[in-house]
């Protein structure tokens, strides 16, 4: 979900916003007809601005006032709302399209005069029917009369465009204090068929407005909207978010998506984005969201988080690795990899290394300093350094300029009390700071080392005699994890390229022809490098389990619901297995399975999953040998 801005080059001063606005619009639409009227006036000389009309409008006439502000009068019938319109995610470029149902404008599909630089604008909205609409900024004025609504919206800060929505609204109000006493309107915009859900919507709105003022500085803007939209979309734009009316209806939208748009008011609305210089909003969103609401949940949620972005990482075939310097915007997965993950683990790092009480203060002085104006990637620097006292070139250099990750394993570990771990790296080395952790015959201790060549040793003491090393075992770097870090999920069948399925009892093959998306081929045994689907009744998979000398049953899925599902960890061949109480408890996965591919292990009460989840990634345990017998790799001096 990304910012509304297409380039922001230079920020204006605060300054510029003058009561009089750069473009001034009074828009009357009629959603029933689609007709669309309009008069602009620009406060600028012609040569600033730019009005590609779309198709459907015609310029009327185009007159020059005394006041030496131009006014051009247009209009025209617009387009029908396209429901199953594909718009990839740049919403803001579709055409513009009105109808009883809905009505959006977007900010590039030629709705309105462009100023050409950001501007400040005042939108007067006039509309028939039992319509209500806005735009991005301050409600100044309202009035709704039974068949006939009118508002007013200011924007007085920098802007690079509008996006207009109509729809037959019911609003819902509620205000929220900030820590400073200063009064937010927070309104929905919902469907009928959704407006039980307005309440609940306020009410979070409110808690993440009061949640990022306290953590960052106080809102900025004197509104904040929920808007809902007839398409899938989702997005956020200044004092509002835009989200599909189907999507706002799921439960964990309240609680990620909402907050994620919400400090989108911060980074990328507030601080805007030197987009031609890399996009830092992302992932500082989605680390101060969508992250810390896991952590919030507990150490295991968050860690999951962090493994689901290395899993990603993994995913990416070397060629096509790219820099995070390189991110702008959700163009294709890929890019999604590291401008949202990598760039989310980049502040998770940076907040290990610091320190978070230096993290906070970056975050605030960033705030502080570049409200409403723009930032890049050095800015972000520059505030943490001076935060922490700290040069952290090196840490964005590498992290920001270098596509892919490194791949980092303990070669050995050798001592008494005395213990040396040597590390070894891919060529060219990072600078990277590992947690160690170190295995005694009770309990174990994390020590965080340093290394900056592709060999190093590094001395710890310890009073009791170390018997184990793992590597950072709670991912907290990123890096390319080896193969049995990476516990095997579903997806990894679903999107084999040549699968394979032993069928242990005779039961039809609906459900693994739904479950592949390739075409699979039956077999007898494991065998290979692809993905195998072992399926059938309970004690026919027991039994064949026990003949291909597989791990039996797992416990933790023993005897639960009418069906279980699980992938095999370690094994050479990946084998998945389903594994039923008769032939309908296998049918009735063939919807619901397809769509849980980001699990390990899962139990079905008849199509509903009762209990599902990922393995543990496991990290290699490196034995400390005695120093007496020398490893076969003896380590560089340091
Ligand atoms: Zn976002």
């Amino acid at each position: 979900m990304s910012p509304w801005f297409a380039a922001a080059t230079a920020a204006i001063p605060l300054a510029c916003a003058a009561a009089e606005p750069d473009l001034a619009l009074d828009v009357r639409l009629d959603p029933a007809t689609r007709e669309l009227s309009a008069v602009a006036e620009l406060a600028r000389a012609p040569s600033d601005f730019r009005f590609v009309p779309h198709k459907s409008l015609s310029v009327r006439s185009a007159t020059r006032l005394a006041s030496g502000k131009l006014r051009i009068e247009y209009g025209g019938i617009l387009p029908p709302l396209e429901r199953n319109i594909d718009f990839r995610g740049v919403l803001q470029a579709l055409p513009p399209m009105a109808s009883p149902e809905g009505t959006y404008l977007g900010s590039a599909s030629g709705w309105y005069p462009q100023p050409a630089e950001l501007f400040t604008y005042r939108v007067r909205l006039s509309l028939k029917g039992r319509q209500k609409g806005l735009v991005a900024g301050r409600l100044v004025s309202e009035e709704d009369k039974e068949g006939a609504y009118s508002a007013t919206f200011e924007y007085d800060l920098p802007a690079d465009g509008i996006d207009l929505m109509v729809g037959p609204y019911e609003v819902r109000e509620k205000s929220a204090s900030l820590p400073d006493g200063k009064q937010v309107r927070l309104r929905t915009y919902f469907f009928s068929d959704i407006s039980s859900l307005a309440d609940a919507y306020l009410d979070d709105s409110a808690r993440y407005i009061e949640r990022y003022s306290k953590a960052i500085g106080a809102y900025p803007f004197s509104e904040f909207s929920v808007v809902a939209a007839p398409l899938p979309s989702g997005f956020g734009m200044p004092t509002l978010t835009y989200i599909g009316a189907q999507v706002l209806k799921l439960p964990f939208i309240r609680a990620t998506s909402l907050g994620h748009e919400v400090l989108h008011n911060w980074w990328g609305n507030g601080v805007l984005v030197d987009y031609a210089r890399g996009n830092w909003a992302e992932g500082l969103t989605t680390f101060m969201a969508d992250y810390a609401y896991k952590e919030g949940e507990s150490p295991e949620a968050a860690r999951d988080m962090r493994l689901a972005w290395l899993r990603d990482l993994a995913a990416v075939p070397a060629g096509e690795q790219r820099a995070l310097a390189a991110f702008r915007s959700r163009a294709h997965g890929a890019d999604a990899v590291v401008g949202y993950g990598k760039s989310a683990m980049l502040f998770f790092m940076l907040r290990d290394a610091i320190g978070e009480e230096a993290f906070t203060r970056g975050i605030r002085r960033l705030w502080d300093e570049k409200r409403f104006k723009s930032a890049s990637w050095n800015d972000l620097r520059a505030a943490f350094e001076q935060a922490s006292g700290r040069k952290l070139g090196a840490f964005f250099e590498q992290w920001l300029t270098r596509p892919g990750a490194p791949t980092v394993r303990v070669l050995s570990a050798q001592g008494e009390r005395n213990l040396q771990v040597t590390l070894e790296q891919a060529k060219p080395a990072y600078s990277l700071r590992l947690p160690l952790e170190i295995m005694f015959d009770t309990g174990s201790e994390t020590r965080w080392v340093e290394i900056e060549r592709e060999r190093q040793a590094v001395s710890m003491q310890f009073k009791e005699r170390p018997r184990g090393v793992r590597l950072d075992p709670q991912l907290r770097v990123y890096r390319m994890l080896e193969r049995e870090e990476l516990p095997p999920i579903l997806r990894q069948w679903v999107l084999a390229a040549s699968p394979a399925l032993i069928r242990v009892s005779s039961v039809s093959t609906a459900l693994a022809q739904r479950f592949f998306e390739s075409p699979y081929r039956e077999v007898q045994a494991p065998s290979g490098n692809e993905p195998v689907l072992i399926m059938g009744l309970h004690e026919d998979v027991d039994r064949a389990l026990a003949r291909l000398s597989l791990p039996p049953r797992p416990e933790l899925l023993a005897g639960k619901g009418t069906a279980q599902v699980w992938t095999v960890q370690a094994s050479k061949t990946p084998v998945a297995v389903i594994s039923a109480k008769d032939e309908a408890a296998l049918e009735a996965l063939v919807r619901p399975l397809p769509h849980y591919g980001a699990q390990s292990y899962l139990a079905f009460e008849g199509a509903r999953a009762i209990e599902r989840g990922i393995w543990p990634s496991i990290a290699k345990s490196i034995a400390v040998t005695s120093s007496i017998f020398p490893a076969a790799d003896s380590p560089v001096p340091r």
